[in-house]
């Protein structure tokens, strides 16, 4: 019996992709085990998103060659793509596999498995228009399904290392992406719709995210509920709203990255709008959609941003109302144009920004939760904690729940309390 152990790092999609790969290996009679144990195949999917990222995904290649250096070692994704030519001379790793050929990868194991062979497929991907299909039939170790629809990004923003890594714009095709929902469904309530830039499906297809969305709620009567990962501003049309009106099994979350609220900041990151745009927009939505959570992505420190610009876009999220922030450290990529640009800021200062953007997003999320108590929102059961409940919204708020109610379902429940930033509710009698 052949043993392998997986490790994911990054985004949903390379958790989509590690999953498919996954169950293709199960199919083919390999056990899984843990990724701390002795197995036979170690396949580590790698991510080059931050420089945190691509530092983890190198600890895990070398944890996994201490723990067995007869293993096969499988590495995987934006990482290897970047770095292919050093990760070549690493006698360790038998295979490595950049951002295509990946459903090669069940195959190239039983190869390496009779004949210790190194394989390396890294292709120009900027060459390769294809959506590679990986099928999926459900996820193991998660309530939510991730549902992979488009990979890929032609925007180039000047800081962002993934273009150069992923590719192309590609989608996949709708009859694939009803298929691929009706398929999780069956085991999934809830699926998450993932891409490498989401908002942008369709677009090589001549078909859009609204009308994608609607095709799988129309097709995939199981499905109680779907979520867009994260979406741009300049992609959340007024179709897109008005569906989300009419259907409320689209969650009420929209993870809208700014990156800056600088107009300025904003220029040198390529970001395609203005702050004016941004806050514009948002509101519409919100005028719409009046309890929508809204959060979002915010890099600090980006090379030139002043005191100025930093205490602009300060307030940019505060007209905003952001419901939380993921806020990074501008950290420099080989490769991109934001690695060449002259006033880099000091780590000093990137680390009191992070520290102000931190604690502005704390209050912004507390002040967001608060909103909902005594208010009645849906939560779907995602696991047990002692005697009670956990699960989010639809607002993806996290919700602990008296009692022990049936995993994967969804509850109707009343919000009772925010206590120590957790909110807690019980079901609706
Ligand atoms: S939109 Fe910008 S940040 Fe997002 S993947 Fe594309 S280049 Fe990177």
């Amino acid at each position: 019996m052949i043993r392998y152990a997986i490790s994911c790092l990054g985004c949903k999609v390379n958790t989509y992709e590690a999953e498919s790969i996954s169950q293709s290996l199960k199919l083919k009679g390999y056990i899984e085990v843990g990724f701390k144990e002795t197995a036979d195949v170690y396949l580590i999917f790698t991510c080059a998103v931050t420089n945190t990222a691509a530092s983890k995904s190198r600890q895990k290649i070398n944890q996994a060659i201490r723990l067995n250096e007869d293993a096969i070692i499988c590495v995987v994704g934006c990482y290897v793509q970047i770095n292919a030519e050093n990760m070549k001379e690493n006698e360790h790793i038998d295979i490595l596999v950049g951002s295509s050929h990946k459903q090669d990868i069940p195959r190239l194991i039983e190869e390496t498995l009779s004949k210790k062979e190194k394989h390396v497929l890294v292709e120009d991907v900027r060459e390769n228009a294809d959506f590679e299909t990986l099928s999926l039939s459900h996820f193991e170790h998660q309530t939510r399904a991730y549902m992979k629809i488009q990979d890929g990004c032609n925007q180039f923003c000047s800081y962002c290392i993934i273009p150069y890594a992923r590719g192309k714009e590609r989608s996949y095709p709708l009859e694939k992406v009803v298929e691929t929902a009706r398929k999780l469904s069956v085991n999934h309530k809830e699926i998450v719709l993932a891409g490498i830039h989401t908002g942008r499906y369709g677009h090589d297809i001549d078909l859009t995210l609204t009308k994608c969305l609607k095709e799988v709620l129309k097709q995939a009567p199981l499905l109680e509920r779907i979520r867009i990962s994260s979406i741009e501003i300049t992609e959340i049309t007024d179709e897109l709203i008005e569906l989300m009106k009419q259907d409320n099994r689209i969650a009420r979350h929209l993870h809208i990255p700014i990156q800056s609220g600088c107009n300025e900041t904003l220029k040198r990151m390529n970001r395609p709008y203005t702050k004016e745009e941004f806050i514009a927009r948002v509101n519409e939505i919100r005028n719409e959609l009046p309890h929508v959570s809204i959060s979002t992505d915010l890099i600090v420190g980006f090379p030139q941003e002043s005191e100025e610009e930093f205490n602009e876009t300060i307030k940019t999220i505060h007209d905003c109302s952001f419901s939380f922030m993921h806020v990074f450290p501008f950290s420099s990529k080989t490769g991109t144009v934001a690695e060449k640009m002259k006033g880099q800021v000091i780590d000093k200062i990137k680390k009191e920004r992070v520290q102000t953007c931190s604690n502005l997003s704390k209050n912004l999320y507390y002040t967001y939760k608060a909103s909902f108590i005594n208010k009645e929102v849906s939560v779907l059961i995602e696991e047990h904690r002692g005697d009670k409940s956990f699960g989010h919204s639809s607002e993806y708020l996290p919700i602990t729940i008296e009692g022990i109610h049936p995993h994967n379902q969804f509850v109707d429940v009343v919000v009772t309390h925010l206590i120590n930033d957790e909110l807690i509710g019980k079901v609706k009698g």
